[in-house]
């Protein structure tokens, strides 16, 4: 796809698949919002043509001579991640989304071996390196998984971090994409889950999801109520906004994780964390071994995400139902709509 308001077709050709490739017939793919700020080059580091899509879920059509993990025929998914350098220090500890030299995103970056940049799952067909392919089992509805592989993924990794377990109070801010499953994972691993959001509509959609409690962050009595309240805190905003307002319903020694990207810097005064002992702390998405554990405990738990199925020609708009957070909460395309 070109560099252009809208997302046009665009041919092109994956790289032949090496030894330690799999070839896979893209099913679905979901949209996350991290696509369209590369679309329109929101970092400033998008490489064009671009083709969008972390998300990815299909089927191995082929794979190369020394391939052992996977065979023509298996259902499997491809996140964020393509490859990394696996041999610094995070690589070796299963963190190749920290890569000290830099990981290999599934879009808009130059590919590892080889020229070009990768592209990522807007698409009919990927070549993946087979240790960046992740297994998924079939008792889940499979355009429904697609969204696991960036959204699912990158709110398990922080409850897992801090170990969330039955008797943690969990606080989930914005009830998008990530949200939603935030709240769905929280509460399978056991957590008392209070979704926290400025719009009283949310709060049937947030029962239904699973959450135990719902607090209306403009209602200054329901506010009062959480102060020093929760364990943990996943901070999904990407919006500008106070992080003070919801570090304050930590309790002594709880934490906030942020997996929002705001536009600008946050201010936050010392003494709101020092007085609790409280953290504030990021986390991006998770490692492949990591990912893997997650799909395992959704297919466990039955847990996906709630999807809106696109065709492939809807796409531009789309983008712009996202843009105006109207969508519950996913959309996928659907890549036979490619044909
Ligand atoms: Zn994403
Ligand atoms: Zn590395």
């Amino acid at each position: 796809m070109g560099v252009s308001e809208n997302l046009v077709p665009w041919d092109f050709t994956r790289r032949s698949v090496r030894p330690h490739d799999v070839l896979v017939e893209i099913k679905y793919c979901g949209i996350c919002h991290t696509d369209i700020h590369f679309v329109r080059n929101d970092f400033g580091m998008s490489a064009y043509p671009l083709v969008p899509g972390h998300e990815i879920v299909g089927v191995v059509t082929e794979v190369g001579d020394s391939v052992s993990k996977f065979k023509v025929g298996d259902t499997v998914g491809i996140g964020c991640l393509v490859d990394s350098c696996r041999e610094c220090k995070n690589c070796k500890d299963e963190l190749e989304q920290y890569c000290l030299n830099g990981a290999t995103y599934t879009y808009s970056i130059p590919e590892r071996h080889g020229d070009g940049i990768t592209y990522g799952g807007y698409s009919d067909q990927i070549v993946c390196d087979e240790d960046f392919v992740l297994r998924i089992e079939n008792n889940l509805t499979l355009a429904e998984v697609a969204p696991l592989l960036c959204a699912g993924i990158t709110t398990y990794s922080p409850l897992r971090y801090w170990k969330i377990s039955e008797g943690h109070k969990v606080g989930i801010v914005g009830l998008g994409g990530l949200g939603h499953m935030g709240v769905k994972l929280a509460a399978a691993m056991g957590a008392e889950v209070t979704m926290l959001s400025t719009s009283p509509s949310k709060k049937a959609d947030a029962d239904k999801l699973g959450a135990h409690k719902f607090v209306l962050t403009t209602d200054e009595a329901q506010v009062q109520s959480v102060q020093g309240y929760f364990d943990f805190i996943i901070d999904t905003i990407s919006a500008d906004h106070d992080y003070n307002f919801y570090i304050s319903m930590l309790k002594t020694r709880g934490t906030m994780a942020c997996v929002g990207l705001p536009n600008t810097p946050a201010q936050v005064p010392a003494a709101n964390i020092i007085f609790h002992g409280r953290s504030l702390s990021g986390s991006l998405i998770g490692g492949i071994a990591e990912t893997q554990e997650m799909l395992d405990f959704c297919s466990k738990h039955n847990i996906t995400a709630d999807i809106e199925l696109i065709n492939i020609k809807d796409i531009n708009n789309a983008y712009e139902r996202i843009e105006k957070n109207d969508v519950k909460y996913r959309f996928v395309i659907d890549m036979a709509t490619l044909k």
